[in-house]
């Protein structure tokens, strides 16, 4: 696992914003960690159509918070 930072894709509304109920990014938004290996589309508007994947620790500048979402 690998720590995610504010600012960072994994905490950025739009990383994997095409499947937003998916446990696996829940849980990323929850425990702000994910695992090494893990890459998600980028649905922000410059990028959606160039199909960019991401990890959860890559950034840009066209990052917006996603909800916080607590732990249960
Ligand atoms: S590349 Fe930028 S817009 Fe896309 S998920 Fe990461 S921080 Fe958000």
């Amino acid at each position: 696992m690998q720590q995610v930072q504010d600012g960072q894709c994994g905490l950025c509304s739009h990383f994997g914003e095409q499947h937003p109920q998916d446990q696996q990014l829940i849980q990323i938004r929850t425990k702000h960690e994910a695992p090494e290996n893990y890459v998600d589309q980028c649905g922000h508007p410059k990028h959606a159509e160039l199909d960019l994947r991401v990890t959860p620790i890559s950034g840009c500048s066209g990052f917006e918070a996603a909800p916080e979402m607590q732990a249960d």
